[in-house]
């Protein structure tokens, strides 16, 4: 305890003043002689007693007397502690069953909700232990196969082959199919950057396309025109937990015979037409960043139904290496696998997917009510043949208004963010840019919020309104 955070009550304004003048938190907390609390001294109250015509050698007791004031016991509940700290309360004493301070919580304004956060209250500590302890903390343990043979089976496909993020497993989709220098990728426009990353490891020319303004994810239409006799494949993403239009592009497929990778990094167990994402695809991606719907911390997994792909994205993740050689490398191959650590938190993450998309849709049935008489807002929507999962939370408000609700919904704690930029705004990749006038717009208007808790912003974003 910082001896200047507390002063006696008999003491006069002044040494109030120069203990909160030392603390730096703005408040004192003042005591009896016994030292038990009997209130607190607010910067704000010091200055309001001189202008009422306090002097600073007057005694601090007449100012304070009957003052309400906010404290906890050490014993209380953290949220009943948390509902007392808050942007008018951003110093609470703790004190002890005599009354006497011994401690305090500080509120920090900034970020109070983070935009995501990892559940790991299930089997994953447990499962961690249990890797750690049998000392198998690399690249190879049974918690790998198990997660690899687990998730594969949670989508649907035969194979599945788990790495160590999901933009590697993006690059080793495209080089199991022998994407390369001199083919074309199509690519919707309005997704992470590491989508069209992964088509430049290669060596191969992005055409980025735009997407469909009710499902925002890449448009068929825009497929179809933009197909040549060089397109080798084109990544669908399914934005923000909405699944693609697979129907409409499983028919260009037969039509033109481009191969489909599916990125699934942000829709872990949306479904089309009843059938889970990342079982559309030649092969399909999925990433286990902290921030996504299931997590290994960091983490990827390429999922396929074609053995001989599955083998080969086997070797390019170990260095290229011979599975039968040791240490004969047929092709130039990359460290790009996953630890037994990890899988064994996946393992346990994938335990619980169906109670983390459940409580994710009632989350955003939260919001939807919240949110529904909002004039100029928009949730996503929800479309026929696709079951949506809930990624962040999106929704879309009018461009002008955009940066200052959520500048309002920041300073409120809450992490809100803007949408990606489309692809072909930023220099690096405009050259590969066609058509955009969708993304520039649904980017331009939407904000991402937690979809793993809700948190009522519909007043502020009224008020920006
Ligand atoms: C997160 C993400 C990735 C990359 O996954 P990492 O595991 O972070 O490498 C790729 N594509 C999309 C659409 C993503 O959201």
């Amino acid at each position: 305890m910082d001896e200047n955070l507390i002063c006696n009550q008999n003491s006069t304004l002044l040494d109030a003043l120069d203990a909160i003048n030392k603390n730096a938190k703005g408040v004192v907390f003042i005591v009896d002689d016994s030292d038990r609390l009997v209130n607190i001294l607010t910067d704000g109250d010091a200055r309001r007693a001189l202008l009422a015509g306090g002097q600073l050698q007057d005694p601090i007791n007449p100012f304070i007397e009957g003052k309400k004031f906010v404290y906890c016991k050490r014993s209380d509940p953290v949220k009943e502690i948390l509902k007392k700290l808050g942007q008018k309360i951003s110093i609470l004493p703790v004190v002890d069953n005599d009354n006497k301070v011994v401690d305090y919580y500080e509120y920090h304004r900034d970020l109070k909700v983070p935009i995501a956060a990892p559940n790991l209250a299930g089997n994953e500590f447990k499962y961690l232990t249990d890797a750690f302890l049998s000392s198998w903390i690399s690249s190879a343990g049974p918690y790998i196969t198990q997660f690899e043979n687990d998730f594969a089976n949670y989508v649907g496909t035969i194979k599945g082959a788990a790495c160590a993020n999901g933009t590697v497993a993006l690059h080793l989709a495209l080089m199991a199919l022998g994407v390369g220098p001199g083919d074309e990728v199509i690519v919707p426009d309005l997704t992470f950057a590491a989508t069209i990353n992964a088509v430049l490891y290669v060596g191969a020319t992005p055409v980025l396309v735009d997407i469909d303004k009710d499902s925002w994810c890449i448009d068929p239409a825009q497929i179809a025109k933009h197909i040549t006799n060089r397109t080798k494949a084109v990544i669908v993403v399914h934005l923000f937990g909405q699944a693609c239009d697979m129907s409409a592009i499983d028919d260009l497929r037969k039509k033109h015979g481009f191969y489909i990778v599916e990125d699934c990094a942000q829709a872990h167990g949306a479904e089309y037409k009843g059938q889970r994402v990342g079982s559309f695809g030649d092969i399909s991606c999925f990433s286990f960043f902290g921030n996504k719907i299931i997590t290994t911390g960091e983490g990827g997994m390429c999922l396929t139904n074609n053995a001989d792909w599955d083998a080969s994205m086997r070797v390019l993740r170990d260095h290229g290496m011979n599975k039968t050689r040791r240490y004969w490398h047929d092709v130039v191959g990359y460290n790009y696998r996953m630890t037994n650590l990890q899988a064994a938190i996946g393992v346990a993450q994938l335990e619980r997917i169906s109670e983390n998309l459940a409580h994710r849709s009632a989350i955003e049935q939260q919001y939807c009510a919240s949110l529904a008489n909002i004039k100029g807002l928009e949730c996503q929507q929800f479309l026929p043949d696709r079951t949506k999962v809930v990624w962040l939370l999106a929704v879309l408000v009018p461009v002008d208004k955009r940066d200052d609700i959520l500048a309002a919904i920041k300073e409120a704690g809450i992490d809100a963010r803007p949408f990606f930029y489309p692809l072909s705004t930023m220099p690096i990749y405009q050259q590969y840019k066609t058509e955009n006038s969708v993304s520039l717009d649904v980017s331009s208007r939407g904000i991402n919020l937690p979809g793993y808790e809700f948190v009522d912003v519909a007043d502020i974003v009224r008020q920006q309104l």
